[in-house]
């Protein structure tokens, strides 16, 4: 079957075609096709390209209002040339996406009803951003594949094993009443990594301990204990944790009541400045991209070096907290653009991880092709790192959950 998945973030829409077999296996497949839309201000630009290695680019200028039909036109590509891959629409069997907040009542993953839009558009208010670009996804779809199901994978879902000490904030127990709890993000690709790193070490996932590092645009570990996440560094929202591209993370919310008293700061000003001033852009006012910050770094930089350092400082003390919610650790994986590609940012963590028994094989780190473990032979931890796949995996989960109906 022909699986469209949609992957909405606040900024960027990526979209891949899949096909699975009714009972996938494990093992990840490559998509027949994939688009990027990615807005920078009134900035799109849109890539395509499919398997046979034909490619599609554009640029424009659009309002955030005309966002739909760029995502309308980006799909039409499935089955327009140069990118042609499918005949039309009918041939795709179901749609998955991926939303990034399922509140308090949506975790498993679930064919999509006037119901379960719904209670998406409510948790909205929690996750305005990434929610409501996967709902314009769910309509856009339903317009170009009616009648086709479509699935919702939801990125909070893994995490609703953490036990209460780890998911109720230490405010009034009211919050809790009223759903302020921690949730977590990333799991759908912390949930994956973890049954991979599994796989590579040949152990059963019920028998390891693992910390999943996914350092992307956005960052979060991952505390998980056979198989079930325990604990993770993001929050009620996706900007509490470790330090991100444009996301400063673990800030003292002293900072925010400070701002509103003294500068007269309004949440609009501050959602601004704690979504997309902080973090290795906010530090290094050079990018929020760590290629940009490595380079400047290399070039003596001072608030480059520093926004680096602050990002290796921050994703230590997670790792050694999300080891001491385990009681120890098997494996650390480290997966996403920044945890794939960055053999300086690995180096530099796991240089003060000896305490946990880590000892990387430097050879084996700065020539990592993923999946690869990069561990030592001596080495107490299993270190790994393993390629992202969160597209694949709502794919799969879509194939699962329609193949009965
Ligand atoms: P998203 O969270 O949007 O899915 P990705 O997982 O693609 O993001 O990660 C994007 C980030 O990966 C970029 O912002 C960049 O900082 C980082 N990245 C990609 N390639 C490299 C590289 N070779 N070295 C360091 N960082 C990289």
């Amino acid at each position: 079957m022909k699986i469209l998945v949609l992957n909405s973030g606040s900024s960027t829409q990526k979209s891949a075609l899949f096909e699975l077999g009714s009972d996938p296996s494990d093992q990840p497949a490559p998509p027949l096709w994939e688009g990027k839309l990615e807005w920078d201000g009134d900035k799109e630009t849109l890539a395509v390209k499919n398997a046979n290695g034909k490619k599609f680019n554009a640029e424009a200028v659009v309002q955030p209002k005309d966002r739909r039909s760029s995502l309308a036109k980006m799909l039409q590509k499935l089955w327009q040339p140069p990118t042609q891959t499918i005949r039309d629409g009918s041939e795709i069997a179901v749609i998955g996406h991926r939303i990034v907040h399922g509140g308090p009542n949506l975790y498993q993953p679930t064919i999509v009803t006037p119901e379960v839009k719904q209670a998406i558009a409510e948790v909205s208010a929690i996750a305005p951003l990434h929610n409501k670009a996967g709902l314009q996804g769910i309509e856009i779809a339903e317009k170009l594949f009616p009648r086709k199901p479509q699935v919702a994978v939801f990125d909070t879902g893994f995490h609703r094993t953490m036990p209460p000490c780890a998911a109720v904030y230490p405010g009034p127990y009211e919050w809790f009443e009223r759903g302020i709890r921690r949730y977590g993000f990333h799991g759908i690709n912390h949930e994956y990594c973890a049954h991979r790193a599994a796989r590579m070490l040949g152990h059963e996932t019920s028998s390891l301990k693992i910390i999943s590092c996914h350092l992307g645009n956005g960052c979060s570990l991952a505390a998980i204990d056979a198989g079930k996440s325990v604990d993770t560094t993001m929050g009620f929202t996706p900007l509490e944790g470790v330090m991100m591209g444009t996301r400063g993370g673990w800030v003292d919310p002293g900072i925010l009541l400070h701002l509103m008293r003294a500068d007269h700061a309004s949440v609009d000003q501050l959602d601004d400045v704690l979504n997309r001033h902080s973090g290795l852009l906010g530090i290094s006012g050079v990018s929020s991209d760590m290629r940009d910050v490595l380079e400047a770094a290399g070039k003596n930089n001072e608030r480059a070096k520093l926004a680096f350092d602050i990002f290796v400082h921050r994703l230590q003390t997670g790792i050694a907290a999300m080891a001491a919610s385990l009681g120890g650790v098997d494996a650390i994986v480290f997966t996403a653009g920044i945890g794939e590609n960055s053999a300086e940012v690995r180096r530099a963590t796991c240089a003060r991880l000896g305490f946990l028994g880590v000892q990387i094989d430097e050879g084996k780190n700065s020539l990592a092709k993923p999946d690869v473990e990069i561990s030592t032979s001596k080495s107490a931890v299993h270190v790994l790192v393993i390629c992202a796949q969160e597209d694949w995996s709502i794919a799969r989960e879509c194939a699962r959950l329609t193949r009965t109906m």
